[in-house]
Formats: C-alpha cells, sequence, structure tokens
C-alpha cells in the first residue's frame, strides 16, 4: 500500500512564471494536489498551502506561480510536465487594462468595460473568462459574468444560457458559486440548431443584465466578461456580431485566430476595441466523447453535486398534471406562413407537447412562466427535472428533481438535452 502511495506521489519545484500541467483521464481516478512551500494559482484562484485540491476524471488543471513554488501531486495522472512558455503574463495585462476601465467607470459613475471573449473550439476560452474574473475578484471588484456557450458553459446545465454575479473566486475544484444564477432555457447544445431563437434570449439577457446593472453601482463599474461558443464560420461569425450588438461590448478578446480578429476589427464599430491574444499551449483538445462526457458531468453535478453531495427527490407525475411545452416548430417555407409571418417566427413559438415515450431521458427546464399567457419564451427558468421513466398505461412519467413533490405548478419546456440516471 506504501509502496503504491510513493510511486504516484510526485514533487514539482516551479520557477517563477511556470505552470505544472496536468490531466487525470483513467476511469474513477482520483489526484490530490498540495502546495507545500511558496504561491501558486490555479485558472486566477490562489491555492491554500498544505490544503489538498482533489481532481477527477476528466480534470485538466494548470498550476500557475508569479513567485516560484513546490507542488505535490498524489494519485495517478495521465500526463503532468512543467511549462515555462505561457501567455499568462499577456492575460494580466488584458486583466490590467480592464481594471483602468473600470477606475475610471467608478470615478465618473459609468458602465465598466464590457467585454466579450471570443475564439475558435478549444482555445481557453472559459479558462481567461475564469481567470479574469478571478484576478476582478480579487481586486475587490463584482463582476457579471455571462456565459453564452450552451455546450460547454460553466453556468447551469448545457441547453441554457446564463449570467451570474461573481462576488468571490471560482473554487479551484468546482468552478463559480452557482447561487442564483439567471438562466434561460435555449434546449439545444448548440447555437446553430435554432439561430433565431439564440439570438432572442441572447438580447434579452443583455437587455435584463443592463437593468440589473443600472441598480448595481458597484457590478455597473466592475463590468461583464462574457463567454461564447466556439462557433466561428459562416453563421457563427454573425452570431458573434449579434452578441457584440446586444451587449454593446467595449472589448473583444479573440483567442487564437488571426482571421476571426481581422474580420472583427473590419466589422466592429470603432469604439470596440479589438485585442489578439495567443493561446496557451496548455488547452486540450477535447473529442466529441469527451465533449459529451462533461455535458454529462454537468448535469449529474446539478442533480448530485460534486464535493457536497445532493439527493434528488424521483416520484410520478401524470400526464394531466403536467403543461409541457418546446420551443419552435418545424420551419415552413414563408409561402405557407399565414399572412404578415416569416417562416423564422415559428422558430420562436411555443409548442403544446403530447407526453409519450418521446420525453424518456430528456431534460425539461421549470420555467418561472405559469402560463402561456406570459412571455413563456423570454422568462428565466427556476430550475430542471430529468424524465426517468415513461409508462403509458398509468398515464404518468418518473421525474428527477432537485425539489421533492409536488411538481409547481408551472410550465416545464423540453430540451434536447437527455440525460441517462445511473444512481
Ligand atoms: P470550448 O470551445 O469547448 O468552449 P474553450 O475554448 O472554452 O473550449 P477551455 O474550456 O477553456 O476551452 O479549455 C479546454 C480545456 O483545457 C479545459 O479542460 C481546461 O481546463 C484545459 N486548460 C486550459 N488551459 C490550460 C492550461 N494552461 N494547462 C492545462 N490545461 C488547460
Amino acid at each position: 500500500m506504501s509502496e503504491e502511495k510513493d510511486v504516484n506521489c510526485q514533487e514539482f519545484k516551479l520557477e517563477p512564471d511556470c505552470e505544472l500541467r496536468f490531466e487525470v483521464e483513467s476511469k474513477n481516478e482520483k489526484v490530490v494536489l498540495e502546495l507545500k512551500s511558496g504561491m501558486a494559482e490555479v485558472f486566477g484562484t490562489e491555492l491554500v498551502k498544505g490544503k489538498g485540491y482533489v481532481f477527477t476524471t476528466g480534470a485538466k488543471i494548470a498550476v500557475f506561480t508569479w513567485q516560484g513554488c513546490v507542488i505535490e501531486l498524489r494519485g495517478k495522472t495521465d500526463v503532468s510536465y512543467v511549462a515555462k512558455e505561457t501567455p499568462v503574463v499577456m492575460y494580466l495585462n488584458a486583466h490590467a487594462a480592464l481594471e483602468q476601465l473600470r477606475k475610471k467607470a467608478e470615478t465618473d459613475n459609468s458602465r465598466g468595460p464590457v467585454t466579450m471573449i471570443v475564439g475558435p473550439m478549444d482555445v481557453g476560452k472559459s479558462t481567461l473568462c475564469r481567470l479574469l474574473l478571478n484576478y476582478a475578484v480579487r481586486m475587490g471588484r463584482r463582476p457579471i459574468f455571462v456565459d453564452l456557450d450552451v455546450g460547454q458553459g460553466q453556468i447551469s446545465i448545457p441547453g441554457t444560457i446564463g449570467a451570474l454575479l461573481v462576488e468571490r473566486p471560482a473554487a479551484v475544484e468546482e468552478g463559480f458559486s452557482q447561487q442564483a444564477p439567471l438562466v434561460y432555457h435555449y434546449g439545444h447544445r448548440t447555437p446553430s440548431t435554432n439561430l433565431a431563437l439564440y439570438n432572442m434570449l441572447v438580447s434579452r439577457l443583455a437587455e435584463v443584465i443592463a437593468e440589473r446593472m443600472q441598480a448595481n453601482r458597484k457590478a455597473n463599474a466592475s463590468g461583464v466578461i462574457i463567454n461564447t461558443c466556439g462557433w466561428v464560420k459562416g453563421d457563427g461569425y454573425k452570431h458573434l456580431t449579434h452578441v457584440a450588438q446586444a451587449f454593446e461590448v467595449d472589448i473583444i478578446l479573440v483567442l487564437d485566430q488571426e482571421r476571426l480578429y481581422n474580420e472583427l476589427v473590419r466589422d466592429m464599430p470603432t469604439f470596440v476595441k479589438v485585442v489578439f491574444l495567443p493561446k496557451s499551449g496548455g488547452v486540450v483538445e477535447r473529442s466529441q466523447s469527451a465533449r459529451a462526457d462533461a455535458r454529462d458531468a454537468r448535469v449529474r453535478e446539478y442533480f448530485y453535486g460534486l464535493r457536497t453531495p445532493l439527493y434528488p427527490h424521483s416520484f410520478d407525475v401524470r400526464f394531466s398534471d403536467t403543461k409541457i411545452y418546446k420551443i419552435g416548430a418545424p420551419a415552413l417555407p414563408d409561402s405557407c406562413m399565414p399572412l404578415g409571418m416569416k417562416a423564422e417566427d415559428n422558430l420562436t413559438k411555443l409548442v403544446a407537447v403530447t407526453p409519450g415515450p418521446n420525453l424518456l431521458h430528456h431534460i425539461l427546464s421549470v420555467s418561472f412562466a405559469a402560463s402561456i399567457e406570459e412571455d413563456v419564451i423570454q422568462t428565466n427558468v427556476a430550475g430542471f427535472v430529468c424524465v426517468t421513466n415513461v409508462d403509458m398505461e398509468q398515464q404518468s412519467i418518473t421525474i428527477l428533481s432537485p425539489q421533492p413533490r409536488p411538481l409547481p405548478k408551472t410550465l416545464l419546456l423540453l430540451s434536447d438535452v437527455q440525460f441517462m440516471d445511473s444512481h
């Protein structure tokens, strides 16, 4: 036993400005990270000396040090190496520039910098957001984090877009605290599935955030950091320009792709500052299956928790007691639409769903809207349930829910996102 422990215990001495990168890939593996001496941070969150941080399968981590440090890793890592070349200093410069704008906004009582981070897939967009938010909050700021990445986002679960007020640095293992996020149901894993709906929700979220910033002086001066999807070509590019317009962004940080950078410099109004930043050599490309696993893990975490276990409820609901809708009817050619309506209008229409086997394993968003008289599509959601069984004989579904029965008397919105409950 002690022999095995020795084999899997590695110590790394890091020079200033270096980072230790490691990955945990094997199934059911756990790796404990401990800072033995010096100072170090994980994506902008400072490590506490002597504390064991536990990482599980799928983790891809970088521990960066400004001053130098000694780190111990216990457990089986699939990759672990120290890198001397990192773009962290450039990221810190970007933070310093944002901080100047926040100071100015504070003095003038105006809006702080609204920054959007763009780039193709797997260039470290989410990681850069986390770093900038952590640095801001460590300076006493209260920035708003907007995550528009419906596939691999850090807020809520896949198939949604959302925002949170960041009040403390992200937890090293779990990320940002998910207390009271503002979440909208989109229902698909990529914006391209229903771009009309996606754009509508982005505009709505931007509107609500602008209102909230008006009411919170500190958040207003701290600004917004927006994470986007890695869909950057064709319609993907257009969707990015829509985000920029809706949020009235001041700064766009473009990771890795010069072509995208040049297109944005060409198309954005001159008051929008477009900045190119290199990607970190540590960012790991994820396969389709790794992406699917990551989506699954987020839903599992929603129901069952990560470090602190959660105990969801499971109960039956009769078909007659549910009101399930989906957003978007199949698109018809314009010529088949009623007078005055465009084919696009169909994509943002509420359609009643007849309960049946089609619901099995699907996520349903619990809307804050109580009836279809309200603007259901543009109303945020309270949470999610998952359909774990459909009983046609009993005309009922079994659902997994963070709340005990009964199901709230509100509308449920059907998502494409599925989750197989293996507990
Ligand atoms: P997506 O297009 O899927 O949204 P992304 O561009 O947002 O991807 P990230 O999610 O930030 O990319 O990074 C991809 C993976 O690489 C993550 O698992 C992240 O933890 C890891 N990663 C990022 N930076 C580093 C680094 N410097 N060293 C090691 N791993 C890293």
